[in-house]
């Protein structure tokens, strides 16, 4: 088995360090993160500088470079074979409805996945870290089942939120819709040292669908939410009206 986990705050993370020590005897287990913390980076690839890798005294690989640009060296070039499965975090905070959107921790699972790999994202649904290890037990209870049913066939992306809470208090694993949530905050101004107005993206808004059967729901529950994810992104719904609307044009 061979794994190969990155995430987006960073190769120095207590979240991927959590991750890897929970997986480590699975498999081999390769790192490659982002250098420095590369939230709400989504899949952005950097064509326009170069990439260097580094190691740390640990053996993790990291990157001066978003979690998509991890992903996609390690498999085009890099690690010189392919993984059985990308493993992504653990995120500092929730991912969940329009989260994945941006998320950087589920762009750095999409990219595996995008090469045909089966990969799983896991974010922690409150930031700070708490009850890490157990999150890193419950991970690894699903990556363990996973593997174990066999990760042959067509490719797979899960995207995963635990709940901070001792491991005893955590429920089962829910398969969820992502919810929905309400426009983002304000943007933050501020006045430089320059006189210059500086403008901060505000938070992610409020849960908006957090309906029983979504990852919110699940979540608040006490429950791991699991919700498997598509690329496509067109609206099948609604093909045939836009068909209408432009047949008149
Ligand atoms: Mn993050």
């Amino acid at each position: 088995m061979k794994i190969l986990l990155s995430n987006d705050d960073g190769y120095q993370a207590p979240g991927l360090v959590a991750l890897h020590e929970a997986l480590c005897d699975l498999g081999e287990v390769a790192v490659v993160a982002p250098e420095h913390n590369n939230s709400a980076k989504s899949n952005a690839l950097t064509l326009h500088a170069p990439l260097y890798v580094q190691m740390a005294g640990n053996g993790f690989r990291y990157v001066n470079g978003t979690p998509a640009d991890c992903v996609h060296i390690a498999l085009t070039g890099l690690l010189g074979w392919r993984p059985d499965l990308v493993v992504s975090g653990i995120n500092n905070g929730a991912n969940m409805g329009d989260d994945t959107i941006y998320s950087g921790t589920v762009g750095a699972a999409m990219e595996g996945y995008l090469f045909g790999v089966p990969a799983i994202a896991f974010s922690q649904a409150e930031k700070g870290w708490s009850h890490l290890d157990a999150a890193a037990r419950k991970a690894r209870d699903l990556v363990r089942q996973l593997i174990d049913r066999g990760l042959e066939g067509p490719p797979w992306l899960l995207n995963v939120n635990i709940p901070n809470r001792p491991y005893d208090a955590l429920g089962a694993f829910r398969v969820c819709r992502l919810g929905r949530r309400h426009a983002a905050e304000k943007v933050i101004s501020q006045t430089s040292p320059r006189g210059e107005v500086m403008y901060w993206i505000g938070g992610a808004g409020p849960a908006k669908d957090a309906a029983e059967g979504t990852d919110f729901h699940a979540v608040a529950q006490g429950h791991p939410s699991v919700t498997p994810l598509q690329v496509d992104l067109t609206d099948h719904a609604t093909l045939a009206a836009w068909s209408g609307v432009l047949a008149q044009s």
